[in-house]
């Protein structure tokens, strides 16, 4: 089965794709986790792409798509694969749909995740993470045990760039924008099928579970 998860920077597609994919077996491809690892290892694609994801701005459409295409070639040893912040314009979900047909393969289901903006500026603006071990907590809904410090092994928790006020604002802006009319674009192709983002986090696994048919 092959999988687009598409909602807003902050609805939980992240903690979500996680889910899924372990309960499906598929490969889970972050695009913007990708891109944080590019970052980490200092290659020409992470240098390109630093300043653009620090303000919030998309990195261009013809590097993302040859990255993805890249990694998604690798699904053909899973039961398939999901993904997760890709696409986001309207350029890189045509290029994926054509890629895919040319290696005969198909996308079954995009499931919209929900979630209003004033919930999102909530969400993300709170958001911590431990450099270490990756895993993530929220000042108000999941705090650490003791404030600041990972659960995990101690180490002090970040906030990522692109989690402040302003630069949440300006995706949130560019999702509206850049991201939002392939809601239109899946939906008159049949895949779409949406589903609420609000709730504990397995409710919305279920709920997704559900839309995908299982
Ligand atoms: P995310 O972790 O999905 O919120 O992505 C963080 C940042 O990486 C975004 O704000 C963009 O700058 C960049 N990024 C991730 N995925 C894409 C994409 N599909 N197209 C363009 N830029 C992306």
């Amino acid at each position: 089965m092959n999988l687009i998860l598409l909602g807003p920077p902050g609805a939980g597609k992240g903690t979500q794709a996680v889910q899924i994919a372990e309960a499906f077996g598929l490969l889970h491809l972050s695009s913007g986790d990708i891109l944080r690892a590019e970052r980490k290892a200092r290659t020409e694609l992470g240098q390109k792409a630093q300043v653009l994801m620090d303000r919030g701005a998309l990195v261009p459409d013809d590097l993302i798509l040859a990255m993805m295409v890249e990694h998604i070639g690798r699904a053909a040893e899973r039961n398939g694969f999901l993904l997760d912040g890709f696409p986001r314009t309207l350029a890189q979900a045509q290029g994926l749909k054509s890629r895919l047909e040319s290696a005969k393969m198909r996308l079954d289901h995009v499931v919209s995740v929900e979630v209003e903006d004033s919930e999102i500026v909530t969400r993300l603006t709170g958001r911590l993470y431990c450099p270490e071990c990756g895993r993530t907590y929220h000042e108000k809904f999941s705090p650490p045990q003791v404030a600041g410090v990972c659960d995990v092994n101690g180490e002090k928790l970040l906030r990522r760039k692109d989690d402040t006020p302003e630069v949440v604002r300006q995706r949130l802006e560019t999702y509206h924008r850049e991201t939002k009319p392939l809601i239109a674009y899946y939906g008159e192709q049949g895949l779409l099928r949406s589903v609420s983002g609000v709730g504990e986090i397995d409710e919305v696994t279920a709920r997704i579970k559900e839309a995908c048919g299982a």
